[in-house]
């Protein structure tokens, strides 16, 4: 070994014995004192086990530690969102999807009427689990039976109102039986002033099936 190296060498042991220099300088000592005696023993004097440096130990074991830690906080975190991300978007379906209420299952043919008042007035009332409807979706018929988004539908012979109770997807969990006994009324129009309408049917567009509601006599 030539002087002038172990001279650099030497003044890099103290750093090196208490672990602060840098990786290219602990790299450039730990080569040269694999093969120089003397600066092998004069680390050994400044009281350094090479072979086993516990404190180099310690960090390399907190290091991975905080590696592991990091990577599974990263897991967690995109675990997190993806299921807040399914919860919302499952949520907003829920609260997005019209469904036209089942005649049968809502029993609307017993729940849903229209009834005069003394005024001429036309009201829909809707009881028990019809009156939970999200939406009532209106419909207009021309006298030839076409309805308002049918190409041939004419509206100078507008005959007839249709209504379509929609529900939101959600409601086939928030609706229960003990709603049965709500009632709700909603003012349509005053049949004087409809004079052309004779007829208000319920309209379930789903299946293309109308359920007359009314009737001018
Ligand atoms: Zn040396």
């Amino acid at each position: 070994m030539n002087k002038k190296s172990c001279e650099l060498i030497s003044d890099l042991l103290p750093l090196y014995a208490d672990n602060v220099c840098s990786g290219e300088s602990r790299a450039v000592v730990a080569e040269h004192i694999a093969e120089c005696e003397d600066c092998r023993r004069q680390l050994k004097k400044m009281n350094c086990d090479i072979k086993a440096d516990p404190t180099e130990d310690i960090k390399t074991i907190q290091r991975i530690k905080k590696r592991i830690f990091i990577e599974k906080l990263v897991i967690i975190i995109i675990s997190v969102l993806f299921v807040v991300g399914v919860s919302f978007g499952t949520l907003f379906l829920l609260l997005n999807t019209d469904k036209t209420m089942d005649y049968e299952k809502y029993g609307l043919s017993e729940n849903v009427w229209v009834e005069q008042d003394e005024n001429g007035d036309l009201w829909l009332v809707r009881k028990g689990l019809a009156s939970q409807a999200w939406f009532i979706y209106p419909d207009i018929k021309d006298s030839d039976g076409n309805h308002i988004d049918d190409e041939a539908f004419d509206k100078d012979k507008i005959s007839a109102f249709g209504y379509t109770l929609k529900q939101r997807a959600i409601d086939d969990f928030a609706i229960t039986e003990s709603m049965i006994d709500n009632e709700e009324r909603t003012l349509l129009f005053n049949m004087d002033e409809r004079a052309k309408i004779d007829t208000i049917y319920y309209y379930d567009d789903e299946n293309d099936a109308e359920y007359v509601l009314w009737e001018r006599s």
